[in-house]
């Protein structure tokens, strides 16, 4: 694991980050949101479930507004102030030509050139099986990338096709080619995990600060010997 990753683009100034649920962006991803942002580009979250069944003691008429209220005081952490619901089912979400058509309308509402989602593959690692819904939210989003720019596929969304994203990113793959310097987004990338507080305090009896903490600069440092010693985020770049 010693071959090198190569630096993301940077010449682009809008992107739009398309996840199942909330959190999805903040375990990782989030600290190379941060480091983005403080360049001055645009950020917009998408979140395809409000996560309401992610949390085993509370039910999830309660749940989802509690994570919703988590995931836009993680997006603040981080610089984004655009977070937009899907409302699909958490747990549930299923592939197919409505959610293709849910993501391609936001793509073209938003007109990112970067587009970012999180690992569709079957597992983490080899060891971990993926859930459903990020096997399904990943891989529609990796489609309506090329969706969102063909008048003749969903012709009926309010907002003109777009043809214009370069690159989806993929956070956390198995096999990533590309990643990004957060030396100065790594602090607000686990204060943005922080805010998931709710979540982490169901899951886990650690403090959600050392939690946070071990887990994203844990990540972050593991890749620095990919990275030419710099702790980083990685992606796996699909080019359009
Ligand atoms: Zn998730």
């Amino acid at each position: 694991m010693t071959d090198q990753l190569e630096p993301m683009p940077d010449d682009w100034q809008r992107a739009l980050a398309i996840v199942a649920h909330p959190d999805d962006l903040e375990y990782g991803c989030a600290a190379a949101i941060a480091t983005w942002t403080d360049q001055g580009r645009e950020v917009a979250y998408l979140i395809v479930s409000r996560g309401e069944a992610g949390i085993d003691t509370l039910a999830p008429a309660e749940a989802g507004a509690v994570r919703e209220r988590e995931e836009r005081a993680s997006a603040a952490v981080v610089g984004v102030t655009s977070v937009e619901f899907l409302d699909h089912a958490d747990g549930v979400i299923e592939y197919g030509t409505a959610l293709r058509k849910d993501i391609a309308a936001a793509i073209r509402r938003h007109r990112p050139e970067l587009v970012i989602t999180l690992n569709p593959d079957d597992t983490w690692g080899g060891t971990y099986w993926n859930t459903p819904d990020h096997r399904a939210v990943g891989r529609a989003v990796l489609d309506a990338a090329g969706d969102a720019g063909n008048r003749w596929i969903f012709p009926d969304t309010e907002a003109e096709p777009w043809n214009g994203v370069r690159w989806v990113a993929v956070a956390g793959s198995d096999s990533p080619t590309h990643a990004v310097d957060v030396t100065d987004g790594l602090e607000r990338g686990v204060r943005s995990l922080v805010e998931h507080r709710a979540y982490i305090e169901a899951l886990t009896d650690q403090d959600p600060e050392s939690y946070a903490r071990d887990l994203i600069e844990g990540f972050a440092h593991q890749v620095a010997e990919r990275f030419g010693g710099r702790p980083a985020v990685t992606f796996r770049l699909f080019r359009r």
